[in-house]
């Protein structure tokens, strides 16, 4: 039986790919973050296999407080309905958010229009804007450089601050509106001089390097980054930086008590 103990902070990462051709061939798991902060559950990027992959994990949909977009890309809200129906418990029970940028909520709609009703909340995500879920806050600093609306945040817990860099083109805006004692970023690319608005190694080393977190992990890989083995790219810039950086696995659970003895 795997621990649910609803006192404890844990980040499990239900898929570790990124962008299309790993999502698209699952030569890794996709599906999202989910995590247990306290007891309050909240979903982020439900891409496609959320629902197997979380299933499979006795995570229920049903426990969920929220689910969050940071935007509309299809390895980012692939499942986001079925994901709705199991927050609403088949769309039978009123509850439930969901945050999303508002391009993911207007003409082209990600969620259907039937399962609105179903949730307590729509609501959209702003540059600067904080929001709340029972005792976690979390902000949505700005908007990053992607081909369609992105957000990252910067959440609060009682006990801990980290952040979610979502996909983002690099600019000097990143650095400056995350921190916290862990990182999560998406990193894409192994390298630069990519045709798509991504993070690469290199990038990711200079933002570990300017916001020096106690943690930073690593996820979101693309074919180049899977291929380049993301645990040895992690080592290296754990070696590179001095701060211990970890490459997520398909499932793989981070508890922020790790971060008290980092
Ligand atoms: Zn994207």
């Amino acid at each position: 039986m795997e621990d649910k103990s609803p006192s404890g902070d844990t980040i499990i990462f239900l898929g570790t790919a990124g962008a299309r051709f790993t999502v698209l061939n699952q030569f890794l798991a996709s599906g999202g973050i989910w995590l247990n902060l306290s007891g309050t559950e909240i979903l982020l990027d439900p891409g496609p296999g959320c629902i197997v992959q979380s299933t499979k994990r006795k995570l229920r949909g049903q426990n969920l407080s929220a689910i969050i977009l940071s935007h509309r890309h299809l390895d980012h809200s692939g499942d986001v309905n079925i994901m709705t129906e199991a927050m609403t418990q088949g769309g039978f029970k009123k509850r439930g958010r969901l945050f999303a940028p508002a391009d993911a909520l207007g003409t082209e709609p990600v969620i259907f229009s039937y399962l609105r009703n179903s949730l307590e909340s729509i609501e959209i995500l702003e540059a600067g804007k904080s929001y709340s879920i029972g005792d976690v806050s979390f902000t949505t600093p700005i908007r990053h450089i992607h081909p369609v609306e992105t957000y990252g945040m910067l959440f609060r817990t009682g006990g801990y601050t980290f952040s979610y860099i979502a996909d983002s083109l690099y600019f000097d805006g990143l650095c400056q509106s995350y921190g916290g004692e862990l990182l999560i970023m998406n990193v894409v690319f192994l390298e630069p001089g990519r045709p798509v608005d991504h993070l690469t190694v290199p990038d990711a080393r200079h933002i570990i390097a300017e916001l020096k977190p106690k943690v930073a992990i690593l996820t979101h890989f693309g074919t180049t980054m899977w291929k380049a083995k993301p645990w040895e790219i992690a080592e290296k810039l754990s070696q590179e930086t001095g701060i211990k950086v970890i490459a997520a696995r398909d499932g793989m659970k981070f508890e922020l008590s790790q971060l008290d003895n980092a």
